[in-house]
């Protein structure tokens, strides 16, 4: 009996594994498509008043919602602020059954570094060694500093020429979901439940997420795929607070300011020389948080400073945020005619505290990337997410590789392996879903 049940097993792999190569290829593959997409510029900008922050991001988003159409998308539309949804139905005796899986990647690039006239280069069949971008000798993708270059043997890598980023974070995650549905469409025989389709501006200046239609984009969970190298997979961020310590001291002309002239510059100082120096962002790693006072204005009549907060856990932001209030206290003693006041903001919460009630869209994806040969672990991120404030505006989205390494610089890189196995993923990830 027993060995009946093993071979029935042995079989059952055979069949999937030989259903995955027997599939029908996209009417496109998936690295010409990035190829493609990061070549049209959608550098997104800080602080403007409009969302997208950039006219050229719509570029990438109608030429998108032309294609979601052509491979059999529905209900596509751009928003008024950019945003691109579809709808791709499911194939299921009864769609409703399954859950409503959304994926979503950003279609603009970082504003620190130029995306225009991006020259993508593919450095085939990968045999080792530091890779020189041609464009700029001084820009090298050494070993040393990228040692996932080992692991890559044989690959294509992708760069940039030197003299822009690549782009890939995250027209990446935009090309594998648009080859993931390619795919499903060429192999109909793949059952999968209804899938939200979104692509957003701006989530490198923090603004598209907030004019995301969370109600009728349609999904019940969701995924972003704008993580980096293969296997990593996040349900984590740190929570975030920013404080603001004002210091107002009395100015007047210093030829008269005997006995009237109180300096706040005096009282900063002492209160800067307050931080421990074991809790800064420059003395922690991994899992520990930090203060970090980043910037501020000195004046004799008020000076200000302004400090981030960042923690895994909220008890921990919590006695982060009381240290900066004593510590308000303690110079205030010293310094009784400067008035100091503190006031601190919220900015996000670590999404894990909600995901932590869906267990399954982590497990899902671990799932997912084990069956594409991957070896899944899960990574905390030391930053926010539009993951994130979706997930507490009630769409739990944990975030999912692309296979890029070095965002936002002119280092950045991706591969076709890094292109196709996240790929093989995300259709993996669909069918689980629709199977239990
Ligand atoms: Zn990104």
């Amino acid at each position: 009996m027993k060995s009946v049940l093993t071979l029935a097993l042995c079989l059952a792999v055979i069949v999937s594994a030989q259903a995955q190569s027997q599939l029908k290829p996209p009417t496109e593959p998936v690295i010409d498509r990035f190829l493609r997409y990061v070549k049209i510029d959608t550098q997104s900008a800080e602080d403007q008043t409009t969302v997208p922050s950039t006219r050229k991001q719509l570029n990438l988003a109608n030429l998108l919602a032309k294609e979601l159409t052509t491979v059999g998308a529905q209900g596509v539309r751009v928003s008024e602020f950019g945003i691109v949804y579809a709808m791709i139905p499911g194939n299921l005796p009864d769609n409703s059954k399954v859950p409503t899986v959304g994926l979503i990647a950003h279609m603009d690039t970082s504003p620190e570094v130029s995306g225009a006239n991006v020259m993508p280069i593919i450095h085939k069949n990968y045999q080792g060694g530091d890779i020189v971008l041609p464009k700029d000798p001084n820009q090298v993708i050494s070993v040393a500093k990228n040692p996932i270059l080992k692991q890559m043997i044989g690959d294509d890598i992708i760069t940039a020429d030197g003299t822009t980023l690549l782009g890939s974070d995250d027209k990446a995650g935009c090309a594998e979901i648009m080859t993931m549905i390619d795919t499903l469409k060429q192999n109909p025989q793949i059952k999968h439940g209804n899938l939200a389709i979104a692509f957003t501006p701006d989530e490198e200046v923090g603004g598209g997420i907030e004019k995301f239609d969370v109600k009728n984009f349609g999904a019940n969970v969701a995924y972003t795929v704008d993580g980096e190298s293969l296997g990593e997979i996040s349900n984590e961020t740190w929570s975030a607070k920013t404080a603001t310590v004002t210091f107002q001291g009395r100015n007047t002309h210093p030829g008269t300011a005997k006995g009237i002239m109180v300096n706040a510059l005096y009282a900063i100082a002492d209160y800067l020389d307050r931080f421990p120096h074991d809790i800064l962002p420059e003395t922690t790693e991994e899992r520990v948080g930090f203060a970090h006072p980043y910037t501020g204005t000195l004046e004799v009549e008020q000076s200000v400073l302004k400090i981030l907060l960042r923690d895994f856990d909220l008890r921990g932001l919590e006695a982060k945020e009381k240290m900066l209030r004593d510590m308000v206290t303690q110079t205030q003693a010293k310094f009784p005619d400067v008035k100091i006041t503190i006031d601190v903001k919220e900015n996000y919460k670590n999404m894990k505290e909600v995901l932590k009630d869906f267990p399954e869209l982590t497990d899902n994806a671990i799932e997912a990337s084990k069956r594409a040969g991957l070896q899944p672990y899960i990574k905390p991120i030391r930053g926010g997410t539009d993951g994130a404030r979706l997930t507490f505006n009630g769409l739990p989205t944990p975030n999912l590789f692309t296979g890029g390494q070095n965002f936002h610089g002119k280092l950045e890189f991706n591969s076709r392996r890094g292109l196709e196995k996240t790929t093989e993923m995300l259709i993996n990830l669909v069918q689980i879903f629709a199977a239990k």
